[in-house]
Formats: C-alpha cells, sequence, structure tokens
C-alpha cells in the first residue's frame, strides 16, 4: 500500500474531522520520522507538544513495555505499585502538594474546572449553581462540550449547543480586563501563560504577575493551563515560570507520557483538591500503571538528558536565526524556547502552502489559524540540526 492507498482508506472510513497533510508515517526516532515511501522528514511540530522528548524515546520505550509485560491496568478499585511514585514524584519536581491522574488534555482541563466549582461552593462560600468561570478570548482547552462552550472559535462552536453555563470570556493578556469580570460568584480563572493554538499568543511581561496578584486578592484560583507550554517547551519546567508565578492549579498532558499514551494530571494544593472525595470523579484508565510507569520516566528523561536548558538554549538560536530572514511574507517572528510562531502577511497566501512546501524539502509542520507556521520540535533537537531546517526553510520563507 502508498500513501495515497491509505488516504483512500481513511477517507471512506474515518470521520473528516482533521485535515492532515498527505503524508502517511509509518517510523519515528528521535526528532525525524518516515513515511511509508521511505521519506525521512524532520518533525517540527511534535504531535502539538507530546514528543518533546523525542519519537520512541528508548528509555521511555522500555518503561513501557516493562510495564505492559507486568500490569497494564487495575482501574482505580485496586491500587497499583506505580501510581503512587508518580505522585510523588511529579510533586517533588514542580513543587505541588497533590496531583490528579487523568488520560487526555481536556480531561484535565474538566477536572480542574470541576475542583474549582466545587471549591467555590465549599471554601469560599459561592452559593449553589451560581459558580462563574472567566477563560480569555482565543483559548484552547480541548474539545468537550463545557469547554467548546467558552470557546471563542465560531467552528469549535458552531452546530454544539446548547453550551454549558457558568463561563465568561474576556480578551487575553488584558489583566483590567480580569479584574473587571470578577464577580462574587467567580471561582477561578483559566488561562494558558502563551496560546498555542491561538497562534503562539505571547502576553506582554508582567501579564501573569498581575493577574496572579488579582486573583490572590479576589480569592479566585488561578488555572494555567500548561498542556503544551509546560514540561520544557518554553525553555522552562513551566512557561508561567517565565514570571515567577505559581498558578492554584495547573493542567499538564502531552509530553507528560513523551508521546506514548495519552497522560495527563492536574497539579494543586491539598486545600484544593482536597475537595474531591471517593466516587466525585474519575476515570477508568487515570492513574494506570502503565501511564504512570511511562510518565515517570518520561519526566526523568526530561529531567536527566538537560531537555529543558537545551530547549531554552535551542529555542533562542532558532528564534534568532527566524528573525534574520528578511523575507516579505513574514509579519512577525515570536516565540519562547522551542515554541515559535511566524506569522504571515495577509498577502501571502496563507500559511498552508508554506507547510506543504516545506513537507516536500523533508521538513514537517503545520499552520495555526490561516497565516501562523508553528514550528515546534522536539526538545532534543540540536544545533546541526536547526541549521539543516533553516537550510530549508529560509528558501520557502523566501519563495513567492
Ligand atoms: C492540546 C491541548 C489541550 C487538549 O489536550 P487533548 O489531549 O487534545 O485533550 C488543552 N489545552 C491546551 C493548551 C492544549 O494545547
Amino acid at each position: 500500500m502508498n500513501t495515497s492507498d491509505f488516504i483512500a482508506l481513511e477517507k471512506q472510513y474515518n470521520a473528516h474531522n482533521y485535515k492532515p497533510l498527505d503524508v502517511v508515517l509509518e517510523r519515528g526516532q528521535g526528532i525525524w520520522v518516515w513515511d511509508v515511501e521511505g521519506r525521512r522528514y524532520l518533525d517540527f511540530l511534535s504531535a502539538y507538544s507530546a514528543v518533546n522528548q523525542g519519537h520512541a524515546h528508548p528509555r521511555i520505550l522500555k518503561a513501557l513495555v516493562e510495564q505492559a509485560s507486568r500490569l497494564p491496568l487495575t482501574s482505580r478499585a485496586f491500587r497499583n505499585d506505580q501510581l503512587p511514585l508518580l505522585a510523588q514524584e511529579l510533586c517533588e519536581m514542580t513543587g505541588c502538594e497533590m496531583m490528579l491522574p487523568m488520560n487526555t488534555g481536556a480531561e484535565a482541563v474538566e477536572t480542574a474546572l470541576k475542583a474549582a466549582r466545587k471549591w467555590g461552593y465549599q471554601v469560599k462560600g459561592v452559593p449553589e449553581n451560581q459558580a462563574e468561570i472567566i477563560a480569555c478570548a482565543g483559548n484552547f482547552h480541548g474539545r468537550t462540550i463545557s469547554i467548546i462552550s467558552f470557546s471563542t472559535e465560531q467552528q469549535y462552536r458552531e452546530g454544539f449547543g446548547p453550551y454549558t453555563p457558568g463561563f465568561v470570556t474576556i480578551p487575553y493578556g488584558d489583566a483590567a480586563a480580569l479584574e473587571a469580570a470578577i464577580t462574587p460568584n467567580t471561582v477561578a480563572f483559566v488561562v494558558e501563560p502563551i496560546q498555542g493554538e491561538g497562534g503562539v499568543i505571547i502576553p506582554q511581561e508582567g501579564y501573569l504577575r498581575q493577574v496572579r496578584e488579582i486573583c490572590t486578592r479576589h480569592n479566585v484560583l488561578l488555572i494555567t493551563d500548561e498542556i503544551q507550554t509546560g514540561l520544557g517547551r518554553t525553555g522552562r519546567l513551566f512557561a508561567a515560570d517565565w514570571e515567577g508565578v505559581r498558578a492554584d492549579m495547573v493542567t499538564i498532558g502531552k509530553a507528560l507520557s513523551g508521546g506514548f499514551y495519552p497522560v495527563s494530571a492536574v497539579l494543586s494544593s491539598r486545600e484544593i483538591l482536597g475537595v474531591f472525595k471517593p466516587g466525585d470523579h474519575g476515570s477508568t484508565f487515570g492513574g494506570n500503571p502503565l501511564a504512570a510507569a511511562v510518565a515517570r520516566e518520561s519526566l526523568k528523561v526530561l529531567a536527566e538528558e538537560g531537555l529543558i536548558a537545551n530547549a531554552a538554549t535551542q529555542g533562542e538560536y532558532l528564534l534568532g536565526r527566524l528573525r534574520r530572514v528578511e523575507s516579505e511574507h513574514i509579519k512577525e517572528v515570536r516565540g519562547r524556547g522551542l515554541l515559535i510562531g511566524v506569522e504571515l502577511t495577509r498577502e501571502a497566501g496563507g500559511a498552508r502552502r508554506f507547510c506543504e512546501a516545506l513537507q516536500k524539502e523533508g521538513l514537517l509542520c503545520k499552520e495555526t489559524h490561516e497565516t501562523v507556521i508553528r514550528f515546534a520540535p522536539p526538545l532534543v533537537i540540536s544545533r546541526e540540526d536547526i541549521d539543516w531546517a533553516m537550510e530549508r526553510i529560509e528558501p520557502i520563507l523566501m519563495m513567492a
């Protein structure tokens, strides 16, 4: 079977809820992936930052295989010998008191929202069913009905109503708007430190510190969604670390498993996660031993291989190289660590055609929104690999 055979099958039998590039991958190692025709590509997307540790990382693979052959799933009806160790290691690494494991990012966000509501009723004293949660325009927090209820992206919402009440949106990067939107019933503010899907939007320096101060003053929980920006992507463990801000709840996912398995978590305090009593919330696969073993090793790889520092070093280098490209198509180059967006002008004809041209040159990336190319290679990338990539990126950004 060749590329077009696979594409035809997928078109026929799989729902068309994505519009992927027409490349059919069958193998990956580190920063490289290979398609079914044997062509090699540099992965400049990293599965939306789920493979920060690189594809098929041998240490994580070994942990996965060993745990899979020993005990993959217990359900939380029984205990297992991996979850407690993950909980301890994750809390020690992040300075949190407690964690709650789930599977996908959207579930971690849902968990944080549920915790915030219950905290609002039990601790803050908000009247029953009156809790309000504030989110930002341009956000991306997942695809469940409640989460799309506070999306401002028309396409994510249209046709999926009625929407979950209790959410308010305000402009991103505007601390005054947050202060103005808070009422006595506000329980939480949920925000991405950098909006990834929104187009790699970086708020002004000081925004998160202001937001932290406002939330503290009004007894509102600050929830940072670090599912894409966290675990080293921006050159710090969390993107909020750039401003020295600690949230009340942090959602993580994606790279928590190095791409091997869906693993997500909410990190918080004993006071907040303590609102959950047995039976309040859960998931059959959440915190399963296979997930926990894979996540433990993924975190160890991140720390022991110096990937966070490498993201900072290589990110700065890549950002500098991109900023020196003189192309009439480029409106702005912005980024932090290895999360970089190249925003093209209106006249450039859309980011998609640049991604397709880069694919032909052996580099895979994806447009986000119409006009932004996101560059987010695995954090194991070297300076030589970036030079290789720039030899291809530069001419493509200059093309007519
Ligand atoms: C990807 C992402 C999510 C959703 O994660 P899923 O695993 O796809 O459900 C939530 N928030 C942010 C910031 C993300 O990038």
